[in-house]
C-alpha cells in the first residue's frame, strides 16, 4: 500500500493504472477509520483493480463553530486498518495541497441541500461537493463509494454526478452499526460513557417511526412517537426528525414508495446522525 500526499504523485499513479487498463474505485473519507469505512473499501476492493482511499478532513465542509480542529485524526492507525482490507493507495493531502488558491469559484448544492443537515449546517454540502468534485478529477475513478449513513450526502452527490456528467458510478453501502444499533461514526469517540449508553435510542427511534408509519400511515404520529422515545431515553436535543421521499428528498405524498427517515440529535455536544431507508409497494 502506498501513502501519497501530493496531487502530482496521485496523478502519476492514476495515469499508470489507466495505461494498464485497470479500473479504479475511490473511497473518500475524513479518516479515523472504523468498520463503516472499511466496508466501503472492502466493497471497492471486490469491484475494482485499484482502490484509492482519500483521507482528508475537509475544512470547507465545516462551519465556523464546528469541530474541524478537534475532529479525530490518526493517519498511522488509519493506514494499518486500510491495509487490512486491501486498499492500494491512501491519498492524504494537506489542506494547502488541496486548496492552494481561492479563485472565488464554488459549487453550490441545490434544493436537496436546503433541508435536514443542510438546514442546520449552512454551506456544508457546498464544501462536500467541492472536495468530492476535486477527488473525482484527481483519481478518475470508475466507481466511487459512499455510505448510506450520510444518505442526504449521497443523494446530493448523485445529482452532481448526473447533472455535471461525471463519468463514474456511485455505489452506496449500507450503514454499519455497533451491536447495540448505534451507527458507527468517527464522532462516537466524543461521547462520554453515559452519553454512549443513551445513543442507541437514536436508531431505536427510527425503527419506532418506521413501524408506526407502516401500521398507521400517519407521518406526524410516527414522528411524535419517535421523538418521544429520544426525549425519554436520552438527555439529547433533537435537531431534526424527518420523513421524506428518497432520493429526491421531497415531502411524502400518497404516491411515495421510497422513504428516508432521518434524524440528527445532539447527545451532549456531539451531533449524531442516523437514518433508515425503506420501500413500500403501495
Ligand atoms: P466520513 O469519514 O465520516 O466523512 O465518512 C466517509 C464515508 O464513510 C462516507 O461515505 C460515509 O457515509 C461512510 N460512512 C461513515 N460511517 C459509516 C457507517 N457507519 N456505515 C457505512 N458507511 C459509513
Amino acid at each position: 500500500m502506498k501513502v501519497v500526499k501530493t496531487i502530482v504523485e496521485l496523478k502519476e499513479q492514476v495515469k499508470r493504472a489507466k495505461s494498464e487498463g485497470k479500473s479504479i474505485g475511490l473511497v473518500p473519507t475524513m479518516g479515523y477509520l472504523h468498520e463503516g469505512h472499511l466496508t466501503l473499501a472492502d466493497t471497492a476492493r471486490q469491484d475494482n483493480d485499484l482502490v484509492i482511499m482519500s483521507i482528508f478532513v475537509n475544512p470547507t465542509q465545516f462551519g465556523p463553530n464546528e469541530d474541524f480542529e478537534s475532529y479525530p485524526r490518526d493517519l498511522e492507525r488509519d493506514c494499518k486498518l486500510a491495509e487490512t482490507v486491501g486498499v492500494d493507495i491512501i491519498f492524504a493531502p494537506s489542506v494547502e495541497e488541496m486548496y492552494p488558491t481561492d479563485g472565488g469559484i464554488y459549487i453550490r448544492a441545490g434544493r436537496q441541500a436546503e433541508i435536514l443537515c443542510g438546514a442546520s449546517r449552512p454551506g456544508h454540502f457546498d464544501g462536500v461537493l467541492q472536495v468530492v468534485a476535486k477527488l473525482f478529477h484527481l483519481s478518475e475513478p470508475n466507481r466511487a463509494y459512499f455510505g448510506q449513513k450520510d444518505a442526504q450526502q449521497v443523494a446530493i452527490i448523485q445529482t452532481m454526478v448526473r447533472d455535471y456528467n461525471f463519468p463514474l458510478e456511485i455505489r452506496t453501502v449500507p450503514i454499519v452499526r455497533e451491536v447495540d444499533g448505534l451507527a458507527k461514526s468517527s464522532r462516537n469517540v466524543y461521547l462520554t460513557e453515559q452519553e454512549r449508553k443513551e445513543a442507541p435510542a437514536i436508531f431505536e427511534s427510527l425503527q419506532i417511526a418506521k413501524e408506526e408509519y407502516l401500521a398507521s400511515r400517519k407521518v406526524e404520529k410516527a414522528k411524535e412517537l419517535a421523538k418521544k422515545h429520544i426525549e425519554d431515553k436520552t438527555t439529547g436535543k433533537i435537531d431534526y426528525f424527518e420523513f421524506l421521499s428518497y432520493p429526491d428528498l421531497k415531502p411524502i405524498t400518497n404516491e411515495t414508495r421510497d422513504f428516508l427517515l432521518a434524524t440528527a440529535v445532539y447527545i451532549g455536544k456531539t451531533r449524531l446522525i442516523d437514518n433508515i431507508i425503506f420501500h413500500t409497494k403501495g
